[in-house]
């Protein structure tokens, strides 16, 4: 696995402080090699690492975390976004019924999801109906049938028995019939070929034109690996895919197949299929995917956990601090201000919840530059001066800039910045019952 392949790596990084472009490098090269076993389509791992690089290079420094852990912990956020990050709900119709067509190969799990499908609608309330709009195989309309009764839904089809229809006329048919009898919902599914095929495309795209679905839900089976990418080019390009569905999930693949066929389309992937019972159906979780593909969720949740542990006891250690009646140094401003970087974009979150107002401005500031300064001008000052600032005189800020390279304006704003973030550590102090700090003195 990576964990196995990396150990070598992470044993030599151990004790540095901030990556080298070698180190990098040689990472990503060993995760290149873990996203192509997974399957990942070449030229979606090669842009993935392009990225990964970027952004591993302009790396925060974590406290918490070594340099090893810090790629890992960036190479699965970034596969957490490509993969879509939090995903989106269906897509219903202003006027109903709502049509959700489903397309794919032969054996990708349309028929399967489509009994799913209506089966999760269902439990939320809608009228769902499905469409045997698949008429090549002989027992596909059965197929659906028999889903369609276990789920408890309706399916329209064609007489049985009345030999060979046309798909898009029934499913034409249908739509009239939904309208008619009051389902929400219509779920078509379609017939498939075992490879990319000019037929299939062009009944897929007339389905389409006449049913005017609301959404096109691609459903590929997350064990076709390389062969994902053309696949969904081909159906991107015919019928037009506006989400995707990946099947067979419970099955051994690694699940690169999902980076591929989510880069290729650049639609959100909707929702999983894990079995072939009804119930085996999920919405779709990026998080999960990406430790998957990454294929080291030991090592994930280890570093969640040190990132954790690291958080409790910087907590813990301000809390022992204002319970001890001891105040809110530049050091402490310096630790928060870390604590926020490595927050990332969730800082701009906090900044928009209650009581974190305040920070927003410190928020804001937060970037590899500014933090640099500040921790440079912070270095630069006795420890006396670091837990008592009123100690700073014009001459000490001066001989504080030379030292830090920065200007004497540098360390006005950052005293200021500092003032404001003492003061409301105060009232929170005083917001938990602490004596002399505002709180109620009884
Ligand atoms: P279609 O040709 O795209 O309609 O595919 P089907 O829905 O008929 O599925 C093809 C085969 O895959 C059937 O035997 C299904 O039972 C099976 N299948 C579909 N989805 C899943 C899944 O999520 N997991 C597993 N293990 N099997 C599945
Ligand atoms: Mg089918």
């Amino acid at each position: 696995t990576l964990s196995d392949r990396l150990s070598g790596i992470f044993a030599q990084l151990k004790g540095k402080g901030r990556l080298s472009d070698a180190d990098i490098d040689r990472t990503a090269r060993e995760i290149r090699m873990a996203l192509l076993e997974a399957d990942v389509a070449l030229p979606v791992v090669k842009s993935f690492i392009f990225q990964l690089k970027e952004r591993a290079r302009g790396a925060e420094v974590s406290k918490a975390l070594n340099p090893a852990q810090q790629v890992i912990k960036i190479v699965h956020e970034e596969l957490v976004l490509v993969l879509g990050g939090e995903g989106r709900r269906l897509q219903f119709a202003k006027q109903p019924p709502t049509v959700i067509m489903l397309a794919g190969l032969q054996g990708a799990g349309k028929t399967t999801l489509a009994g799913k499908l209506a089966l999760h609608l269902k439990g939320l309330g809608h009228q769902p109906m499905l469409v045997a709009a698949d008429l090549q195989r002989p027992n596909a309309v059965q197929q659906l049938q028999v889903l369609g009764e276990r789920a408890g839904v309706e399916v329209f089809a064609p007489e049985v028995g009345s030999g060979v229809g046309d798909p898009v006329q029934v499913a034409k048919d249908a739509i009239e019939h939904a309208k008619r009898h009051m389902r929400d919902i219509v779920i078509v599914d379609t017939a498939g070929r075992l490879g990319i095929d000019a037929e299939m495309m062009a009944q897929a795209a007339a389905i389409r034109d006449v049913t005017n679905p609301d959404e096109v839900l691609f459903v590929i089976d997350a064990m076709v690996g390389q062969d994902a990418v053309a696949t969904a080019e081909a159906f991107r390009d015919g019928v037009g895919i506006t989400g995707v569905v990946l099947s067979k999930l419970d099955g051994d693949a690694r699940g690169g197949a999902a980076l591929s066929v989510r880069q290729v389309t650049g639609q959100p992937i909707m929702f999983a299929s894990t079995g072939e019972k009804l119930e085996d159906f999920d919405v779709f979780h990026p998080d999960r995917m990406a430790s998957r593909i990454l294929g080291m969720g030991d090592m994930l949740s280890l570093i969640e956990q040190t990132e954790k542990l690291f958080d409790e006891e910087q907590k813990e250690k301000m809390t022992a601090k204002l319970m001890g009646g001891q105040d809110f140094t530049l050091e402490d401003f310096l630790d928060q201000l870390l604590a926020v970087r490595r927050m990332g974009p969730i800082s701009n979150l906090l900044a928009m919840m209650p009581g974190m107002n305040q920070m927003k401005d410190q928020i804001a500031e937060v970037d590899d530059k500014h933090l640099d300064k500040v921790t440079a001008i912070i270095r630069s000052m006795t420890p006396g001066e670091r837990t008592d600032p009123k100690l700073l005189n014009a001459s000490r800020r001066t001989r504080i800039a030379n030292g830090s390279g920065t200007s004497v304006t540098d360390i006005n704003q950052l005293i200021t910045r500092f003032t404001e973030a003492q003061k409301m550590m105060r009232q929170m102090g005083g917001m938990m019952g602490l004596p002399g700090r505002g709180g109620k003195s009884s």
